[in-house]
């Protein structure tokens, strides 16, 4: 497979080149537009135009610098061996493709993809969307070679957009909802990918049916068929052998791959947990779960939230916290499939002595909630804040309790406990230090209470001292 008809070289030696945004020509899709996609679909071979590229809107040489456009990218594939389930696999590759090019970045998948294309890119005369699909499509091809013929369509318009988005929507909807019915106890065998390790390389994804693929796009029955297609491509199996702790979710077999394809680096995982060997995150992530050590519980924020969340971060600042490959604890890259399974974080819900995990979550983004309403327990749905309804940390605690939240029964006997020991001036119990750290001026400061040490710390939380509270 050659290139050497395109202006700019092509190759895995550009994955992971970042476009800043003043050395980017266009933007197409990202946040701040509102329709893009990109999707895969297997077609009847006779329906496929090998090789052929279509454009409906402008190309990149008619979009003025610094400017910003949908994007929709539909691949069809064709081939005697395929079938329905190696879509989202295929889909995941337009990411890894068309990071392939020098001067193209490309973020996300799904309805959250971001492209960049460079300025130096552009200046070498790689100006057309022909090219990019003329790339995908001989990439596709060498790289899956059951795949024999393949055309792509793009949509950079927003009018022509609109049907094909919604196409797109259904599309990953059908998928979500297949895999919606079946869990980890019907299944024998795990899988994992490992395709998010040219950016993040101790980062190895564990895809179960209850825990679908962080990046949302790789369910139970896609990582399936494409293990089974190319057993030694990046998605293969991961038999689970012995369960150690069916809360937990941690399995013997799963922290033998672990280890292995991490490089040593990951060497347990509990599948339901953010808090206790929590599973890695790599960048690519639907959501992030976050602990909010205030009211001891979660927020989740999803990547096209608009506002901060109620930590007063954004999605992007505290990306940069959660991903990476790292164990992060407090900071987990999830799917939005997975917050909707009944094993959602239930090892961090038992510990606290709640029956679910979603009891822990007290904050959501508006736009999340609302499109994960349907699929949430109906008695905690009004209990979880948005940021329409409290934008204040210090407003929270009262929030949840005038809405009697779950996690209210866990605030009482922390409190309890803490006074207790400083009314006593009691001695502290192994594993439960406080300190006070004096401020400027010898008055005020920071305690600084650190619970339960014998639980590895990778984060110290450090409160000011509110006078009224007492605490
Ligand atoms: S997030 Fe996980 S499943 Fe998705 S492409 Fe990356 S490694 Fe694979």
């Amino acid at each position: 497979m050659s290139f050497s008809d395109m202006p700019v070289d092509v190759g895995p030696v550009y994955e992971g080149e970042r476009i800043r945004s003043n050395q980017m020509y266009v933007e197409l899709g990202g946040p701040k537009i509102e329709k893009h996609f990109e999707l895969v679909k297997v077609r009847n071979i006779k329906d496929i135009e090998d090789g052929k590229v279509t454009l409906h809107g402008p190309d990149l040489k008619d979009m003025d610098e610094g400017s910003r456009h949908p994007i929709g990218i539909l691949v069809e594939v064709a081939g005697k061996q395929l079938e329905e389930d190696l879509e989202a696999v295929f889909e995941r590759r337009i990411h890894e493709f068309t990071n392939f090019i020098n001067g193209v970045m490309h973020l996300n998948q799904r309805y959250t993809n971001w492209m960049r294309i460079s300025k130096t890119a552009i200046g070498k005369g790689f100006n057309s969307f022909n090219m990019m699909g003329t790339i995908l499509v001989r990439l596709f091809k060498a790289e899956l070679p059951i795949i024999e013929k393949c055309q792509v369509t793009f949509y950079t318009d927003p009018k022509a957009i609109e049907k094909p988005y919604k196409g797109a929507l259904e599309a990953y909807n059908n998928r979500d909802e297949r895999a919606r019915g079946l869990h980890d106890s019907d299944v024998d065998m795990f899988y994992g990918c490992v395709l998010c390790q040219s950016f993040a390389p101790t980062h190895v994804c564990c895809i179960t049916p209850d825990r679908t693929s962080l990046c949302g796009s790789i369910n139970w029955f896609d990582a399936r068929a494409a293990a089974k297609v190319d057993p030694k491509g990046p998605l293969f199996e991961i038999p689970p052998q012995e369960c150690k702790n069916e809360i937990a979710g941690e399995y013997v077999g799963i922290n033998e791959t672990m280890r292995k394809r991490s490089l040593g680096e990951i060497e347990r995982i509990y599948l339901y947990s953010g808090m206790e060997y929590p599973h890695t995150s790599c960048g690519c992530f639907e959501a992030i779960d976050f602990f909010i050590p205030e009211v001891n519980g979660h927020g989740i924020i999803d990547r096209n939230a608009g506002a901060l969340a109620i930590n007063g971060l954004s999605f992007s600042a505290m990306a940069n916290t959660t991903g990476g490959g790292k164990q992060m604890a407090g900071f987990n890259g999830i799917s939005l499939q997975y917050i909707s399974s009944p094993k959602f974080q239930q090892y961090d819900a038992k510990q606290l002595g709640l029956d679910r995990g979603i009891d822990l979550v007290v904050w959501m983004n508006s736009g999340l909630k609302e499109r994960l309403n349907e699929f949430l327990p109906k008695d905690i749905i009004d209990k979880i804040a948005t940021e329409k309804e409290i934008n204040d940390i210090n407003n929270l605690k009262e929030w949840l309790k005038e809405k009697n939240h779950p996690i209210i029964k866990t605030w009482t006997e922390e409190e309890e406990e803490i006074e207790e020991y400083e009314e006593k001036d009691a001695m502290i119990p192994v594993g439960t230090q406080t300190m006070t750290i004096p401020g400027s001026g010898g008055f005020g400061g920071f305690k600084i209470i650190l619970k339960n040490c014998k639980i590895h710390a990778d984060t110290v939380i450090i409160k000011k001292i509110e006078e009224k509270k007492k605490r």
